[in-house]
């Protein structure tokens, strides 16, 4: 829907600022607002410039797309938001974004980005044949009609050093736990979640319309993610052009092997772990206890909370493209950085992340915060894998 037919949906916001709590003690949710300290970069100033935006009060310059860009869509503001102008606050952020786009205003970045992903399928310009290298050496096969799931990676866990070493954990823990199950490799195709949410539905559309295709062509069912992003934009956006699969969170299928017995965590994991809630698992899907469930059933692991967790839980700054494009990165106000302090308050040991987007995020943000002999990064998936010897 563009921007002018938000314009009573606008209204609503009362500008109460609910959105935009103070963040010194661990209350504020804005990753964006808590970068920049101004109020143009939380919710309500954001309500406030697509308003004048519409009243012709605000012209459509270079610093407003600055401020569109360093969202994270993370979805904070909604949980916060006490009126009905929570259910259009994405949607207008994403029309804001596709109106920058149209008129050419983006950042060096963000164009950068959405050429690479359209000319080579993905944000690395890497090839496409090299996507399945992440399981080369394991027993993960190519998938068939007779698997009951298509293991879906994604592009973080396809190329990026540290994505591809979890989707090996996860591949090996899959089929420890006997479950039916086969990969793309390079018929793999970017999921697009990103470029949608940095407002290109045309490149959307044409990246996903190739995996739902492909799909429809394999016989695919049913799809388990490594990446929430896959998750979210396969629930919420492929059925619209078509496809007709169930996708479920990796931690979601963990959960149900462990709680039916089919894996093992004989080894347990000696350690005080923390879980960070991916925003596109937790808020955006309401996915809260099953990564929770399977670090519970790991014995010896002593998992402890974070002051901002589940549907307060405060997004590692990566969403929305920004983990490509560092909109929010630099300063020790950087999202990451805030999430790694506040872990480390809590004495874990571990932070548990069910994402590979927030994997990097915090592992650079350990580096930056100089923790690293202090606090690791590791995925459920590593957790579990080490745990079971798989
Ligand atoms: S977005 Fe919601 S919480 Fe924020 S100022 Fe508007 S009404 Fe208040
Ligand atoms: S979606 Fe997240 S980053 Fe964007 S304005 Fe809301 S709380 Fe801030």
């Amino acid at each position: 829907m563009p921007l002018q037919d938000h314009r009573e949906h606008l209204r609503l916001c009362r500008l109460c600022g609910n959105c935009r709590q103070a963040g010194t003690t661990y209350r504020a949710i804005c990753p964006a607002g808590e970068r920049f300290g101004f109020d143009a970069y939380y919710s309500r100033g954001r309500a406030i410039i697509a308003q004048k935006l519409l009243d012709g009060r605000l012209d459509w310059a270079m610093p407003v797309a600055d401020v569109v860009y360093r969202c994270t869509m993370c979805g904070g503001c909604v949980e916060q938001c006490p009126v009905e102008y929570r259910d259009h606050i994405l949607e207008i952020f994403l029309a804001l974004r596709a109106e920058c786009l149209d008129r050419s205003l983006i950042s060096s970045a963000v164009k950068r980005f959405l050429e690479t992903l359209y000319a080579y399928g993905n944000p690395w310009k890497a090839p496409r044949e090299h996507r399945g290298d992440w399981a080369t050496g394991t027993a993960v096969t190519r998938y068939t009609p007779a698997d009951e799931f298509l293991y879906y990676v994604g592009c973080v866990g396809s190329y990026d050093p540290r994505g591809m070493q979890v989707a090996r954990s996860l591949g090996e823990v899959l089929l420890a736990a006997g479950v039916s199950f086969g990969i793309l490799g390079s018929e793999e195709g970017c999921d697009g979640n990103e470029a949608r949410l940095l407002g290109e539905a045309g490149l959307f559309e044409y990246l996903a319309t190739e995996n739902i295709q492909t799909f429809q062509r394999l016989g695919v069912r049913r799809v388990v993610t490594l990446s929430p992003h896959s998750y979210h934009v396969m629930r919420h956006e492929y059925p619209r052009l078509g496809a007709g699969v169930e996708a479920i969170h990796y931690t979601q299928l963990l959960r149900d092997a462990l709680a039916a017995g089919r894996l093992n965590p004989v080894r347990g994991f000696r350690r005080r772990v923390t879980y960070h809630d991916p925003c596109f698992l937790g808020r955006h899907a309401g996915e809260y206890d099953a990564a929770r469930a399977v670090l519970q059933s790991i014995p010896g692991l002593d998992l402890v909370e974070m002051p901002r967790n589940r549907a307060n839980a405060f997004c590692c700054g990566g969403g929305a493209g920004n983990f490509y494009v560092g909109a929010l990165d630099g300063t020790e106000r950087s999202p990451g950085r805030i999430r790694i302090r506040e872990a480390r308050e809590t004495g874990a040991e571990v932070v548990a992340v069910a994402c590979p987007s927030c994997m990097t995020m915090l592992e650079d943000a350990v580096k930056a915060e100089g923790l690293e002999e202090r606090i690791a990064v590791k995925d459920v998936a590593e957790i579990v894998s080490e745990s079971t010897g798989a």
